[in-house]
């Protein structure tokens, strides 16, 4: 498979550490507030790439961390605590908040068939290993103590800004500017490992440790947790885009300071999902979530298929009608399955070259829209509906559309007995010459949605 690699780049040819083993890692969500399409846009390409590199036959083990302290509204580690700000919010603890918003992503997730990561750990649950981690770095003479905080030093490394190739703009979209820079520091780009001079004095969520106490930075949670659950060597790290610097870019150097090695081959990184407003963020507020969708009649699934429609390295703009379009493809799509008889066995060798073209465009740095094109040209095929039913349903393994799933009684159902005997009697009438009945019979069938076509090998037809 190839894959584009922010840490160089260019498109690579993946290749794990360890024979097919791949181990991955995916920057979980920041409870305090709903998911938004946005953050569900990562989720679901991030989620196709796993299937998919379980499709091509890797063993593939995923972790993901539940951001529930630590994560600043600055990415660089300055502002107000995020979940302290949405506790304070909903006048709730927050823990509260983070067990309520934790349920609330999983929800989403699982409406947009987004697998589950073999490992979720919550930062709360490893302060441990995160106090393992700060003392090494202090140990090691990549971090020191400054005005009671403990700040990783980034002059230390002969190569800070790691994704090199990224513009100096590309690389700001997690910083705000409009927050006052920590005097703690020793350089610009230090960043903070362990709090505990909180400018926070409600900070409710503090544990001992040996610089007094204090909580965690956020970056050190997702270097830890991968370690912790992964090893030393991470083949995919994941993310939306705004995370490559500088949660990212502190990930790269405080796991390799601390590990004295190389820690991750391949940078997977997801671009934004946009609205009119620019790109769509929680902070702003005004953003869309999975039960909107919901409430406006979408069916989930469509939007999941709405950002399959576009690759996962270009910006998506969202717009309701863009949705409306993906909303009837998604239908007309279940409906055009739903038509393939049940009866008779696969032949898989018919359908080589179909899955061959499946292959090689996900192979191709994922390209999903191109997958589902492979899926029309199944549909299309001259292959039995048993085969093409058994292609669809592997191609469904990755992109998780639920497209054999029955078609709901309420939807238009098709009654293909019906329709065939209706053009049967319309090509009599054209043997005929009776041009009326024939009319007559193709206005019936386009009030069903169905459109016929005349060609010199006989009549074809299709749902529109
Ligand atoms: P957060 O919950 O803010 O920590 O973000 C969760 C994930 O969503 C991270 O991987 C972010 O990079 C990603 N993300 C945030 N905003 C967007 C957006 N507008 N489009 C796509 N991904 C996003
Ligand atoms: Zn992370």
């Amino acid at each position: 498979m190839i894959l584009y690699n922010t840490l160089t780049g260019d498109k690579q040819e993946f290749v794990p550490y360890e024979g097919n083993r791949v181990r991955m890692y995916t920057c979980g969500p920041t409870v305090y507030h709903y998911a938004h399409i946005g953050n569900l846009r990562t989720y679901i390409m991030e989620d196709v790439l796993e299937k998919y590199l379980r499709y091509a036959g890797y063993d593939v083990t995923r972790v993901m961390n539940i951001t529930d302290v630590g994560h600043l509204s600055s990415d660089a580690d300055t502002g107000e605590d995020k979940m302290l700000s949405g506790a304070k919010r909903e006048h709730k603890s927050v823990m509260d908040i983070a067990r309520f918003y934790t349920d609330a992503f999983f929800s989403d997730c699982e409406k947009l068939n987004i697998k589950t990561p073999d490992i979720v750990d919550p930062a709360t649950n490893c302060i441990q290993e995160f106090i393992t981690m700060v003392q090494t770095l202090i140990d090691k003479g990549y971090a020191y103590l400054s005005g009671g905080n403990v700040y990783f030093d980034t002059s230390k490394l002969d190569n800070y800004y790691v994704f090199g190739n990224m513009r100096e703009d590309e690389l700001q979209v997690g910083v705000r500017e409009d927050v006052t820079e920590d005097t703690s520091k020793r350089n610009k780009t230090d960043f903070v490992l362990w709090f505990t001079k909180s400018k926070f004095d409600d900070q409710e969520l503090k544990w001992e440790s040996p610089w007094g106490l204090g909580y965690p930075g956020w970056h050190i949670e997702c270097s830890s947790i991968s370690i912790k659950h992964l090893g030393e060597h991470l083949d995919i790290h994941c993310g939306g885009i705004d995370n490559a610097f500088p949660h990212h870019t502190n990930e790269i150097a405080q796991s390799e300071a601390y590990l004295g090695h190389k820690w991750c081959g391949y940078w997977f990184h997801v671009l934004h999902l946009l609205d009119r407003r620019g790109k769509m963020s929680k902070s702003k507020g005004g953003f869309l979530t999975v039960s909107l969708l919901e409430e406006k009649g979408y069916d989930p699934l469509a939007y999941r298929l709405f950002c399959l429609q576009s690759h996962y390295r270009k910006p998506l703009t969202f717009s309701f009608e863009n949705l409306d379009n993906a909303q009837q493809t998604y239908e007309k799509l279940r409906r055009r399955v739903a038509l393939l008889s049940e009866d008779g066995d696969p032949d898989m060798a018919s359908a080589q070259p179909y899955l061959d073209r499946f292959k090689e465009a996900l192979d191709n740095d994922l390209n999903t829209s191109m997958g589902v094109t492979a899926l029309y040209d199944v549909l299309k095929a001259p292959l039995t509906d048993a085969t093409k039913r058994a292609v669809v349903a592997a191609f469904d393994s990755v992109l998780s559309l639920d497209l054999l799933r029955p078609v709901e009684e309420d939807a238009p159902s098709v009654d293909v007995d019906r329709i065939e005997a209706l053009i049967a009697e319309r090509t009599r009438a054209r043997a005929d010459r009776d041009w009326a009945t024939a009319d007559r019979i193709r206005d019936e069938l386009m009030a069903m949605g169905v459109v016929i076509k005349d060609s010199k090998d006989g009549v074809s037809w299709e749902l529109r």
